[in-house]
């Protein structure tokens, strides 16, 4: 179907809803489970008070995760049914550009779902991905099958890009001792607090940032990327992203009113 789904341009929810639409597809392609339509909408809420764009926090969020993607030794993209439906060409854009495999990693995993969304990224472009048939590991803690993982991808990572996951499993890799960056909209949850980066941004225009970072930093030398990293500081990121949200609704509920302030 043709992006934009008969929504006019000039609606004001214009992005939003194409989005919607794009989960919507997948979950009749059997790629999306409910529970992700319903874990979008939280998302969307917190979307709506950050005032649906890229704040200069996340930006700063986006870089230190693609510097990390770029010198660590053991990078993985991993990917569930939201991002896959979300922004499949810019998931195998960023694995292109840093080097990084995708892996297929479901809360809610049956082979056929892992399978779907394998299909669905190598029509994309997809070439590095590990999914129904890597050889599987299980993480500590986690009851089968949500604990299921590809030994060569997640279980030996050293670094893993987690998008829209629940906080267990994010518990469970940094127990496992791996650094870990999010992209949650929402800073109150246990993923977001718990990450040593995390994008407070939407899934897709995260994404898209990263790739464009991708392509800048790519060339630059290791100590720089380094440098990049360490001096990254999760809690200053977090802090602003309350703050971008305080200061919107504290504007809202002085004036009765939602402008940009
Ligand atoms: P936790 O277990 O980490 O406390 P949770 O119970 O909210 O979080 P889920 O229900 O699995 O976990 O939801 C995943 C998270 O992804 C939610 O915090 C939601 O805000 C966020 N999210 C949903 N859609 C998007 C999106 N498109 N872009 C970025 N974040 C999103």
């Amino acid at each position: 179907m043709e992006e934009g789904h008969g929504i006019p341009r000039s609606h004001p929810r214009y992005h939003s809803l194409v989005i919607r639409e794009r989960l919507v597809e997948g979950f009749r392609k059997g790629i999306v489970v409910p529970q992700g339509l319903i874990a979008h909408g939280r998302g969307e809420a917190f979307d709506y008070i950050l005032g649906e764009k890229t704040h200069p926090f996340a930006v700063r969020a986006v870089e230190a995760a693609v510097a990390s993607l770029l010198v660590a030794e053991r990078p993985v993209i991993s990917v569930n049914g939201n991002m896959a439906a979300l922004a499949p060409r810019e998931i195998v854009e960023l694995s292109e550009a840093t080097g990084a495999p995708i892996e297929v990693n479901l809360f809610y995993r049956t082979e056929e779902r892992v399978r779907a969304i394998e299909e669905h990224l190598r029509q994309h472009g997809a070439t590095r991905i590990l999914g129904a048939s890597c050889r599987r590991a299980h993480l500590p803690g986690l009851e089968s099958p949500r604990g299921v993982v590809c030994e060569e991808g997640i279980y030996s990572a050293d670094f893993v890009l987690l998008g829209i996951e629940d906080g267990d499993r994010t518990e469970a890799l940094k127990r496992l001792g791996k650094r870990v960056a999010a992209i949650d909209l929402n800073p109150f949850s246990r993923t977001a607090q718990m990450a040593d980066i995390t994008i407070v941004d939407e899934a897709t225009r995260a994404l898209k940032l990263a790739v464009r970072v991708a392509g800048e930093l790519r060339g630059r030398p290791a100590a720089e990327l380094r440098r990049i990293v360490e001096s990254y500081d999760n809690r200053a990121v977090l802090r602003e992203a309350f703050k971008a949200m305080l200061e919107r609704l504290s504007y809202a509920s002085s004036k009765g009113l939602l402008l940009e302030p």
